[in-house]
């Protein structure tokens, strides 16, 4: 029986090859592996993407939301909400800088920031939120960006799970003021090692970041304020322009197995991801909740499925953030769905067969009677993916 992985990267790359080859050949041969050509043209290509006016290249998506932080002059004694429910980057940026995350819950439907609870958390100490556009689910910008205008705080978007997503027309990243990405090799777009990006529409906050993310120079051996060594590298950002030319495929087939699996599990007993009436989701992940998470787990291991949890211990129940003083039952919703998420496989390169196994794993581990996919995916054919 053929396993079938939560992501497989080397399908992609064995789909891309000559192309990656290439362009990694090109860097070699030019050995401009610091700030070479290829980073300019990749945040050139990116900024174009995000319909963004700028975009900086940096090392990471931790470093992105670490530099726009300390770019928006964000530190000791500054509070910054944002939700528990994330991967812990979020909250280590605002650590790190030395301000405080301020957790709040998420919404019961799409797992993003709830707005109400936003509202409720802002104190005189509040400067900036970080939304997360949570599985490639875009928050709810409009009311997140009310509330962040009455009350003057910076909206920082952590889109690292959303390239291509958009909330009312708009991309994800350029709602707020800043917007941070993750090209961690198993995000919607991928390196080949760490590398993130910064996007932005103000010149000002894109100048700093770009001035920190190179230890705050100018010139070679002038260093005009204290920065970090948070470059994206020259052979990433060759791999990062390729792949972006296969990103709006990569989209739509994401888009078309998500609506295969919902429209596949509309008669079990389980929760399926609420898509928001303005949101276009780009599926990073497909997630269901069931209270028998750990059992339906178990049983498509043992028909060699895999799955994932995102994430099982919310931010305010980790060791690292004890001495936030939360305890369980402090973010009731988040608590919830991590004790109940289940991500299933989930990538461009996931075939009908290979889906129609899952599909039915799941089906069976729920007691209903296997569904014929082939003929239920021309049925569903031509539906919009969201
Ligand atoms: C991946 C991720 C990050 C961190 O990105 P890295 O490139 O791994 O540093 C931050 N936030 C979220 C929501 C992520 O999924």
């Amino acid at each position: 029986m053929q396993k079938i992985p939560l992501v497989d990267l080397q399908a992609q790359y064995s789909r891309i090859r000559p192309e990656i080859d290439h362009a990694l050949a090109e860097v070699l041969a030019s050995a401009a592996f610091i700030m070479g050509p290829q980073v300019a043209a990749f945040e050139d290509a990116f900024a174009a993407f995000c319909g963004a006016g700028h975009c900086v290249g940096v090392g990471s998506g931790t470093a992105a939301l670490e530099l726009s932080l300390h770019a928006l002059g964000i530190g000791r004694g500054d509070e910054v909400i944002t939700v528990a429910h994330t991967f812990i980057a979020t909250a280590e940026a605002i650590s790190a800088v030395g301000a405080k995350p301020i957790f709040v819950d998420v919404d019961p439907h799409t797992y993003t920031l709830d707005p109400g609870a936003l509202a409720a958390a802002v104190t005189s100490q509040s400067r900036a939120v970080i939304p997360v556009h949570l599985y490639g689910q875009p928050a709810d910008m409009t009311a997140i960006n009310a509330l962040a205008a009455q009350h003057g705080l910076w909206v920082i978007e952590d889109a690292a799970q959303a390239h291509g997503a958009s909330w009312a027309g708009r991309p994800v990243g350029t709602l707020g003021h800043v917007g941070c990405f993750s090209f961690y090799p198993g995000k919607n777009l991928g390196a080949y090692g760490d590398a993130g990006a910064v996007v932005t529409a103000d010149a000002q906050i894109a100048e700093t970041v770009r001035l920190l993310r190179n230890h705050g120079r100018r010139a070679k051996y002038e260093h005009e304020i204290k920065g970090y060594g948070e470059r994206l590298d020259t052979l990433q950002a060759a791999v990062l322009s390729v792949k972006l030319g296969h990103l709006r495929a990569w989209t739509a087939a994401r888009r078309a197995l998500a609506a295969t699996y919902t429209n596949s599990f509309v008669d079990l007993d389980l929760t399926l991801p609420g898509v928001a009436p303005d949101a276009a989701p780009v599926w990073h992940l497909y997630v269901i909740c069931t209270p028998q998470r750990d059992a339906l787990a178990r049983h498509l291991a043992s028909q060699g499925i895999a799955t994932g949890v995102h994430y099982p211990i919310p931010l305010h129940l980790q060791p690292a953030y004890a001495d936030m003083g939360l305890r369980a039952g402090a973010l009731p919703v988040t608590e919830r769905v991590a004790a109940q998420c289940l991500s299933l496989p989930m990538y461009p390169e996931l075939s009908q067969t290979q889906q129609a196994r899952v599909i039915n794993a799941v089906r069976e581990f729920f007691g209903a009677p296997h569904l014929d996919c082939a003929a239920h995916v021309m049925a569903t054919a031509g539906k919009p993916g969201d």
